[in-house]
């Protein structure tokens, strides 16, 4: 049958991405790739991301990559543009791109875009060969992966070209996260109970969330599981007991406490003030050990990254 219609989100919208930085890839514009700071720094030698620090990922062998720019949620601290990109009851008018065809055009175009380093003075000649070889996808970049049908077969066809994943999804669809075996698989909490989540997320997924939770339990030794708590002052960041709860029934890895920041359009809906310094991070971060360690659950601090205002909690029986 002929796919019904194309997508139903504004082209004006696209090209204020584009010039964001974002480049489209298939044929349906539903998939982007973008380079990070990062990358940049990377392939000059001058430093890698969190990500390299935390779980030894070259920046620079990194595709950042979204196969869906669509979210079902509209968190106030989202980079992206929401009025345009949510999915609901027009999700069916959607033509999705094969999985190999996106991730062909996700190489190309990061090599498209590496090849802009080549013969400036700054660029590490060997950081750039490496960079012409991707070894990793980032499947994070805006929206939510899961709303992309074939977000398994994706998966596959980066592995099978020697590359790792990392997905990191709202988990507002648990029947997705067991489906899928990433090397690293993220959700994203963004409150310690119901009444929070709906004023930082604007949703109504709280029940299927706390199922990916059990999810995530149960991939326990078959993938890296990570929750990445995003901290927003004034909103968030409060009932550290809450969100230790939360924490122990998905039982991760890791948990990542990071500062909200204050970029892209998010900043239309929120003050500079809500971006919480290192410090408050840390804090918080140590708040939530505590509250993990008063439940019975055997975390620590591990790490932390300054610049990116992240400090990192693992499990210290489960690696
Ligand atoms: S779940 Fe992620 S992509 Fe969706 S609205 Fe929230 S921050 Fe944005």
């Amino acid at each position: 049958m002929e796919p019904k219609a194309t997508l139903n989100y504004a082209e004006e919208t696209l090209k204020t991405l584009e010039k964001q930085g974002y480049h489209f890839v298939g044929t349906h514009k539903h998939s982007a790739v973008k380079t990070c700071l990062w990358l940049r720094r990377s392939i000059r030698g001058e430093g890698n991301c969190y990500k390299g620090k935390f779980y030894g990922i070259s920046a620079h062998r990194c595709i950042q990559m979204t196969p869906s720019i669509f979210c079902n949620q509209r968190c106030v601290h989202c980079w992206r543009p929401l009025e345009a990109f949510n999915i609901g009851a027009d999700e069916e008018q959607v033509v999705w791109d094969s999985p190999a065809e996106i991730v062909e055009d996700c190489i190309k175009e990061q090599g498209r875009l590496i090849s802009g380093f080549k013969g400036s003075d700054k660029t590490s000649t060997a950081a750039f060969a490496e960079a012409a070889i991707p070894k990793h996808a980032a499947i994070s970049l805006i929206g939510e992966p899961t709303l992309y049908p074939y977000l398994k077969e994706l998966i596959r066809n980066f592995h099978s070209r020697d590359m790792t994943t990392f997905v990191v999804s709202n988990g507002t669809n648990p029947e997705v996260l067991r489906e899928i075996r990433p090397y690293q698989l993220y959700i994203s909490l963004n409150a310690p109970d119901e009444a929070t989540y709906k004023k930082a997320s604007h949703a109504q997924y709280w029940t299927r969330i706390n199922e990916s939770l059990d999810e995530m339990r149960m991939l326990k030794g078959r993938t890296r599981r990570v929750i990445r708590v995003t901290c927003i002052e004034g909103l968030n960041m409060t009932n550290p007991a809450g969100y230790a709860e939360l924490l122990g029934r998905a039982n991760p890895d890791f948990v990542e406490v990071k500062a909200y920041m204050h970029i892209g359009y998010s900043r239309k809906r929120l003050s500079r003030d809500a971006m919480p310094t290192h410090l408050r991070v840390k804090e918080f971060a140590r708040e939530i050990a505590e509250a993990l360690t008063a439940l019975g659950y055997n975390y620590t601090i591990a790490d932390e990254s300054e610049i990116s205002r992240v400090v990192l909690i693992s499990s210290n029986t489960n690696l």
